[in-house]
């Protein structure tokens, strides 16, 4: 078994059920990629379009690949015959523009919006307030080839365990009222994405439904 085989599999035997691990494989290699996928590994974030599209001929049909990072509109179109899931959906206009080249190529697509609750100003997202007000207007809806499954979020970084907790806690919260208020009819609203390398296991604790760990899994970032 390889180094990178028993990493995940020590991650996976740590997760409950219904809880997925997404392998982060950003900057690392297609080889460590199969690596990961020869231990049963499906589901890769990729933080760049250029990045993941390039990678995804290199691996077998059955990878879910899932666009992680900040996305800008003019990617889309590369993007769409790839991805399985896009969690990093910050903005009205990128949903639309995800709609329409999902559309264009006869497709439906998988997607979580970003909630913002990080101290860093640098990351993106939705804010909580604004999350709700686009949600009661309307402007998500009549998007037939997106599914919105749930909520994508990043902890601030930092070494202070309650204020990662509190975080991860506020973005579980935010997707119960969310569920309640504008989701109850749809079952497919079911994931949270939260957690990294250093917190993953907190995530879970709070009620995290996809981890994205990628560090602790392929080391250091190559290249
Ligand atoms: C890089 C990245 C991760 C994984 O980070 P690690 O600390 O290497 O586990 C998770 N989520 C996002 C959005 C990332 O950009």
């Amino acid at each position: 078994m390889s180094d990178i085989a028993d990493k995940i599999e020590l991650i996976k035997q740590q997760l409950p059920l219904g809880v997925n691990l997404v392998a982060v494989s950003k900057y690392h290699p297609v080889e460590m990629l199969q690596q990961a996928y020869d231990a049963g590994q499906r589901i890769f974030g990729e933080n760049h379009v250029q990045e993941l599209v390039a990678k995804a001929p290199h691996l077998p049909g059955d990878v879910q690949w899932h666009m992680i990072g900040h996305l800008q509109t003019n990617k889309v179109r590369m993007l769409m015959p790839h991805v399985s899931m896009i969690q990093s959906i910050d903005s009205v206009k990128l949903l639309r523009t995800v709609e329409k080249e999902a559309a264009r190529i006869d497709r439906v697509v998988d997607v979580l919006l970003q909630l913002h609750v990080a101290r860093e100003t640098t990351k993106t997202g939705f804010a909580t307030g604004e999350l709700l007000s686009v949600l009661s207007v309307g402007e998500l809806n009549d998007l037939p080839h997106v599914r919105i499954r749930g909520l994508m979020a990043m902890a601030t970084n930092t070494d202070d365990q309650i204020q990662i907790e509190r975080e991860f806690q506020l973005v579980s919260d935010t997707f119960r009222l969310i569920k309640e208020e504008f989701f109850s009819a749809h079952d497919e609203f079911d994931q949270i994405s939260m957690g990294m390398s250093d917190d993953w296991q907190l995530a879970v604790k709070h009620g995290a439904t996809l981890v994205r760990v990628g560090s602790a899994i392929f080391g250091p970032r190559q290249y």
